[in-house]
């Protein structure tokens, strides 16, 4: 994925209780960390998730992403990231709304728009996304927020979600297809070029 072009590598920690899936836990992060020198930008899609905070940070997370949903004290997660030393982002599935964030924003150097349903891959972009990324944009005005958007994100969607306001699109299902080193670069310049002209810029 690095010498393919991504900038950063996004890992999908799913507990099968959070969400219907179950994928990876910190070991599989310590075992990314020395074969790259990329952001590990890790989002847990677990609850609870603060007993397991200080296990992925020590696995060698650089960005750890809760979700409001996975516990009543959100505000703790994000404190206990930032006293690991991390970066801190903080998310909301689609059908919560921002106003669950609004109290945190001051201890968030990302906000994660998810534009689908966590819990698989391969699913479509909910379109009400887009409005929600502006939210999210005008709520980070002035703070070093990164608007993060995980979920659907293909050279279709890129284009709106970059124009909506977000610097870091996720994707898994549209940077794998084809299944080969040459496919991979062709797939991530296809988003890259599609949200550069989006944002005016020559691809
Ligand atoms: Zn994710």
């Amino acid at each position: 994925m690095e010498a393919a072009g991504a900038d950063w590598i996004h890992v999908d920690v799913m507990d099968g209780h959070f969400v219907p899936n179950i994928t990876i836990g910190p070991d599989v992060v310590k075992a990314l960390r020395p074969v790259t020198k990329k952001m590990l930008d890790v989002h847990l899609m677990i609850a609870p998730c603060d007993p397991y905070l200080e296990a992925f940070a020590k696995a060698g997370s650089d960005i750890i992403t809760v979700h409001v949903e996975s516990g009543p004290h959100v505000h703790r997660s994000l404190q206990a990231i930032r006293a690991l030393g991390k970066k801190a982002g903080v998310t909301m599935n689609p059908a919560t709304p921002i106003s669950t964030i609004e109290h945190v924003v001051d201890l968030v150097d990302l906000i994660l728009v998810m534009s689908v349903n966590p819990g698989f891959g391969g699913q479509k972009f909910i379109p009400a996304a887009i409005e929600k990324i502006q939210q999210c944009r005008a709520l980070a005005a002035g703070r070093p927020i990164d608007i993060e958007v995980d979920g659907g994100v293909t050279p279709e969607t890129a284009p709106a979600i970059v124009k909506a306001g977000a610097n870091v699109l996720v994707a898994g299902s549209a940077v794998f297809k084809g299944g080969n080193q040459d496919t991979y670069r062709q797939n991530i310049s296809a988003i890259r070029n599609a949200a550069a002209a989006a944002r005016g810029e020559a691809a």
